[in-house]
């Protein structure tokens, strides 16, 4: 089980499961999402996720239509993404857990969207779209 928690610490998450084949996206969406280079997200069961948001700060900015993009009101932090598409599944920022984790990102993804700034030095497979095992 995995614990997390947003920087304000007003939202906290139990996760009772594993992360699917986390990426690194390099996305224009992402890059904006996360004010960084890449976000690093995976795919969670809904199920698996217990969210304890006791104020109510959870909050969403859909970027279109049936994606969602959850995120704490009071610190900004982004915690997870949801597709209306697949509404059993979530997509988790591996950045707010707090636990150690035993899930390996494995791939970049969008790589020909990245900031010019940026030096691939992680060796991974590199796409221009998602990696080609996502459904
Ligand atoms: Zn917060
Ligand atoms: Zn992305």
């Amino acid at each position: 089980m995995y614990k997390g928690s947003c920087l304000c610490g007003s939202i906290q998450f139990e996760l009772h499961g594993g992360i699917t084949d986390p990426i690194y996206c390099h996305c224009s969406l992402c890059r904006k999402a996360s004010g960084s280079a890449f976000a690093t997200n995976g795919y969670v069961n809904k199920s698996d996720l217990k969210l304890n948001d006791a104020k109510g700060t959870l909050t969403y900015y859909e970027s279109s239509e049936g994606k969602r993009k959850y995120f704490c009101s009071l610190c900004g932090v982004p915690i997870y993404s949801s597709n209306s598409a697949k509404p059993d599944k979530l997509r988790i920022r591996l950045g707010v857990i707090d636990s150690d984790i035993v899930e390996r990102p494995i791939s970049h993804n969008f790589i020909t969207s990245k900031g010019n700034w940026e030096e691939l030095d992680i060796d991974l497979p590199r796409y221009e779209r998602h990696e080609p095992s996502r459904k």
